[in-house]
């Protein structure tokens, strides 16, 4: 998915299963099947056969088994450090207490809403616009990246650089505010989206009334009608999403005459931003909209909407009561859920999130050796290598773009594992039974954390993710990838395993992801990041011819008797998957240095570099399941981004795949495009 300059990509690595050295590409191959018939199942079939979909689930695949291995050590790591009490100031104590801290739900019980009442109080003496701005400038905080599209409070910030300005660091401001995840929530008249409504109007009268607050059913009505003109002013998603749209350089100084309502001079102030000259507004529509609501509507309405947002943003650390009311809404009226999760999941998540980079270095400790970075960035020295090479050698791209090309590739930073500098925690202080004041006191850490970097050059390689999160992060602004520990372990790579495996399953995984850098995504940003479409239209024109073979070639998988694969849908991921392949390739052999790849369990290197990239895409799903990925998704089956292979001439030769086999592609049929 791609949303204005960031794409995540969690969890989505295209990575295959690879392999301790005694063969395990040989666990789940179906003998019985030609290679060249069917490489999925010649690959997988034995798999296939024998694994079942957990109960309860919808599918089952190689990122699930990942999930499922890395999960219980974060939470054994946790549960550690909390029975540990190490001593105060420890990184430990603070991972331990954080968790012991929301654990301890009578402690947090016996509080009632006391741990709220200085906050409320400062709601209460809200007394004109001009202390309602500051109140409000009080809450703008740092969200996590650039695709938030309804920040937490009326307005969101995130520090990062500018968009044509690669040495500085901007604050990128935009909308926020609603309840409710998006504004077709609000505003679409559907009878589904009016019967949410109501849900979302009952909730924020309940949540009025645990706390003991009058008139909770009047309040809520007006809670919501003022959100519902917040909603009119959000911008269409589409323009909020898109980045040429979101560039838009206001002066602090020009707020007040772009955007009257807010007293701006109180919200900056407030905010700590005050010093700062350069915004960058994404949703500027939007900003002036929302300020005009803080002049239009009356105080008490925003300070209703203020107290309710208050209780209900900290709900998980107040009674059960709160929390509970909080799931019966967002959990089971929004999303479908049948149940709560357990305490100890939330404690779990709630202490990643506060804490995320603590725990990341005791997993790097334990799961992430040195020498497992070592091997991941060799890995990724010779997938680099491979595409200065590739790019010289395209066909679709003029020279002098060419160039372009290889200085970003120059610039790239991609990162594998863990940071090589941590963030200090020490000024976060966490009290074992002090659950609600942890979770303030990590978000003002946050909010100091983001205010500084205001003050610093931008660093282009600070982790946008956890290294106990498996998945990866691509930053086209800056120019930085990353993959972290949690995504680089077996059955995806391994620190003591087969290297044509890795190349296969982890390093197309990464070549996809850099691919992406070059591609129809990444291609409006140079460099350094900044916002430059760098492609000529003679490039552009000639890629998208090569395309469109590639996307007839999809159009042809039907795993449906009535349902088939759309090429174009997932043209641009299925180059991605070309591209990895091709690029991994590559650097599987200047791996070897020109000596031959060794023969294990009767499987040549070469065999085993593509079992390993088809052994990824293993997946079981529902046929509800498939038909949603075949409507919707982006990424074709695992089954046809394994069929990528026919267009890979060593593939080919690495099984003797021969005319007259089902997948055989004559040479001048195979899409060649990287
Ligand atoms: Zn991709």
């Amino acid at each position: 998915m791609k949303r204005n300059n960031t794409l995540w990509i969690n969890l989505a690595l295209a990575i295959a299963t690879a392999t301790t050295l005694v063969g395990q590409n040989e666990d789940g191959v179906d003998r019985s099947i030609k290679p060249g018939d069917d490489f999925y199942r010649y690959a997988n079939g034995d798999w296939l056969k024998k694994t079942q979909i957990p109960a309860r689930q919808q599918s089952y695949d190689t990122r699930a088994e990942i999930t499922a291995k890395t999960s219980p050590r974060v939470r054994e790591l946790i549960q550690e450090a909390s029975a540990s009490h190490s001593f105060k100031g420890s990184v430990s104590q603070k991972v331990g207490d954080y968790y012991a801290g929301f654990m301890d739900t009578e402690r947090i019980e016996e509080k009632k809403f006391a741990p709220l009442a200085d906050e409320l109080a400062r709601i209460s003496v809200i007394a004109d616009k001009a202390s309602l701005s500051a109140y409000l400038g009080s809450t703008l905080n740092g969200e996590i990246d650039g695709l938030v599209a309804n920040a937490d409070h009326i307005f969101g910030l995130w520090i990062n650089q500018g968009f044509e300005d690669a040495d500085h660091n901007v604050v990128h401001f935009w909308q926020g505010g609603l309840g409710m995840p998006e504004r077709d929530n609000y505003l679409d008249t559907s009878p589904k989206m009016a019967e949410r409504s109501a849900q979302y109007e009952k909730h924020i009268t309940a949540i009025l009334g645990l706390a003991g607050i009058s008139n909770s059913e009047i309040k809520a009505a007006r809670i919501l009608g003022l959100e519902i003109h917040i909603a009119q002013a959000f911008a269409p998603d589409a323009d909020a999403a898109d980045v040429h749209k979101q560039n838009n350089p206001w002066r602090r100084s020009e707020f007040a005459v772009k955007a009257p309502g807010v007293i701006w001079d109180q919200y900056f102030q407030a905010a700590g931003v005050a010093e700062q000259p350069d915004f960058v507004v994404w949703q500027p529509t939007a900003v002036t909209g929302i300020s005009a609501l803080v002049a239009s509507e009356s105080l008490e309405v925003w300070k209703d909407y203020l107290t309710f947002h208050l209780i209900e943003h900290y709900a998980q650390v107040l009674p059960r009561a709160v929390a509970d009311e909080d799931f019966a809404f967002y959990g089971a009226a929004l999303s479908g859920a049948q149940k709560q999760a357990e305490r100890e999941r939330l404690a779990i998540t709630a202490t990643n999130c506060a804490l995320g980079q603590a725990i990341g270095r005791l997993y790097s400790q334990r799961y992430f050796p040195p020498e497992a970075k070592a091997k991941a960035q060799a890995m990724v020295a010779n997938l680099i290598t491979a595409y200065r090479s590739r790019i010289a050698n395209l066909t679709w791209m003029a020279e002098a773009t060419k160039k372009k090309a290889v200085a970003k590739l120059a610039a790239l930073e991609v990162i594998v594992g863990y940071p090589d500098a941590w963030i200090d925690y020490s000024t976060l202080e966490v009290v074992r039974d002090d659950a609600f004041g942890n979770m303030r006191r990590a978000e003002a850490f946050v909010r100091a954390r983001n205010l500084v970097k205001l003050k610093e050059p931008v660093d282009p390689i600070e982790w946008p993710i956890n290294p106990q999160a498996p998945g990866a992060v691509i930053m086209f602004s800056p120019n930085a990838e990353f993959f972290s520990a949690a995504i680089l372990q077996p059955p995806f790579f391994d620190v003591a395993g087969d290297s044509a495996s890795d190349y296969g399953s982890a390093g197309a995984g990464m070549a996809h992801e850099i691919s992406h850098s070059f591609d129809e995504l990444g291609n409006i940003y140079d460099d350094r990041g900044r916002l430059r479409d760098w492609w000529t239209t003679e490039d552009r024109n000639q890629y998208r011819a090569i395309g469109e073979k590639l996307a007839a070639q999809f159009d042809g998988y039907c795993p449906l008797t009535d349902g088939c694969v759309k090429g174009r849908q997932v043209l641009n991921e299925s180059i991605a998957d070309l591209a990895g392949l091709l690029v991994a390739h590559d650097a599987y052999v200047l791996s070897l240095k020109g000596k031959p790849g060794a023969v294990i369990d009767g499987h040549t290197g070469e065999q085993r570099f593509f079992l390993a990239f088809a052994q990824r895409w293993r997946k079981l799903q529902s046929e509800a399941a498939l038909r949603q990925q075949i409507a919707n998704d982006t990424h074709a089956p695992g089954e046809f981004r394994s069929d990528i292979v026919r267009n890979v001439d060593d593939w080919y030769k690495a099984f003797g795949v021969a005319s007259g086999e089902k997948l055989y592609l004559k040479p001048q049929d195979r899409v060649r495009i990287w």
